[in-house]
Formats: C-alpha cells, structure tokens, sequence
C-alpha cells in the first residue's frame, strides 16, 4: 500500500489528499486508496480530474493520448476507471487454462449497456470506455439522429491463437480485444455489422464512422473489409503492436 506524500504541505499533497477523500467507486462503497503518482507530464491525470470537474463522473476527459500510459500501470489505469461513469469488478491476475491473464477487470456496465458483461485488461476497458463516447455516440447521433442503448459482442477472452496465423497467440488471448457484433439504439433498432456493412446509406455510413473512430483510440481494429472472418463484427484490440491496423 502507497500513501501520498504528506511530509511538505505543497500544493499537490493537498490536490492527492481531495484525491484520496473522493475515491469511492461508482457503487458507493470505498476502495483501496489509489496510488497518487505526480506527473507534471500527464494532462489530465486521475488527481487533476477530479478536482478539475464539477463533481460528475460525465466530464472527466480520459483521451486516446492517456491510454498508453496505462498499460504496465494497474494502479494507475483502476484509478482513472474510478473518474468513468462505469460499473465493474477488479479481477486482477489469472491463469485460464494455458493462458495468463494479467491486470483484468470485469465491466459490468458501461455508459452504454452491453448485452452479456465481458472481462479484459483495465487498460482495454479504459479504451472501450473512450470508444463508447467517442466512437459510438458521436455516430449515432450525426447518422442516426439517436444514441446506442446497448452492445452485442461475441466475447473478449479465447484462450487460443489467431486462426490464420497458429504460431502467435490472439489478443483475445490476453483479454486484450472485443468481438462487437451489432449495436441496439435508444429506440429499438438492431444494427448488425453483418448485412450493413456494404449499405450506402446513413447505416452504412454509421458503421464506417464507428471504424474510422475506433482507429483513433485502438492500435488494432479489424472489421468486413480486413478480411472474411471478420464480415460480422468488428474486432478491436489494446495490445503494444508495433503497428498499427485500421481495416
Ligand atoms: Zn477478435
């Protein structure tokens, strides 16, 4: 257990102490007290948020630029999950048959609801987090003129390799990706990768919009046009990959 430095009343021991006082999770009960880290390099760190909203959850601003600060720092990424306006449970390390899993958290429910809640690395959520907003909402609402009340996905964790390449392990191995298969609106409607990819209307170009934004937070998003395995979700993943995949 960390505690934040009280030694000299400067004034960033007195914003991580506001820090520390706030840090309840999102169901109201209190948590282990989150590791408060300087870093005059970071914009919007888990401390600064806080005391930079008004008090809701809604206005925290985690960016695309945050999440890669967030892999190898578990303690750093559940404290910027506590600033979401997000439901999940920490799970941490795992071994799943011949699978490690490391740093995994459950999201129980995101700003949007998800048909079945899956698991995945704190820093994966982080991002789908991001995406819901950034990717999600902001489409539907320029292409669809509603907002997306619920996700369908085909899973996060598959202990196995990638199928067309046996020699490397899938992100999925790792809880590092999502399968997301169709999106539900506020009003009802059913909007599946599969059949609407190719529609040059404004549900064809909802879909797209959500692959191009999907590019700006995931290092590796795969959908119909990447190849046949993909013709019915979109497959977006956190992983360290060196390069980048947008298809
Ligand atoms: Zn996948």
């Amino acid at each position: 257990m960390k505690t934040a430095g009280l030694v000299s009343l400067s004034l960033f021991n007195v914003t991580a102490l506001a820090a520390f006082f706030t840090y309840v999770n999102h169901k109201g009960q209190a948590v282990s007290e989150p590791t408060v880290r300087p870093d005059p390099l970071t914009r919007n760190s888990p401390s600064e948020a806080v005391l930079e909203t008004d008090g809701t959850k809604d206005s925290y601003s985690l960016t695309a630029l945050d999440l890669p600060q967030l892999r190898g720092d578990f303690d750093r990424c559940l404290a910027t999950l506590e600033n979401l306006d997000i439901e999940y449970e920490v799970l941490g390390d795992q071994r799943r048959r011949s699978c490690s899993l490391t740093q995994q958290v459950s999201l129980t429910s995101g700003q949007i609801d998800y048909a079945v809640p899956f698991q995945a690395t704190c820093t994966m959520i982080a991002a789908i987090a991001l995406w819901e907003e950034q990717a999600v909402q902001q489409s539907a609402r320029e292409y669809l003129g509603e907002e997306i009340a619920r996700i369908h996905h085909y899973g996060s964790f598959s202990c196995r390799p990638i199928r067309r390449d046996p020699s490397n392990m899938s992100a999925h191995a790792s809880g590092s990706a999502l399968d997301v298969s169709a999106f539900e609106t506020v009003s009802g409607r059913m909007i599946a990768v599969y059949g609407n990819w190719d529609r040059q209307d404004s549900v064809g170009q909802f879909l797209h919009a959500i692959r191009d934004r999907s590019c700006e937070i995931f290092p590796g998003v795969l959908g119909p046009d990447y190849n046949y395995d993909h013709r019915n979700h979109f497959h977006l993943e956190y992983t360290s990959r060196r390069h980048r995949v947008c298809d």
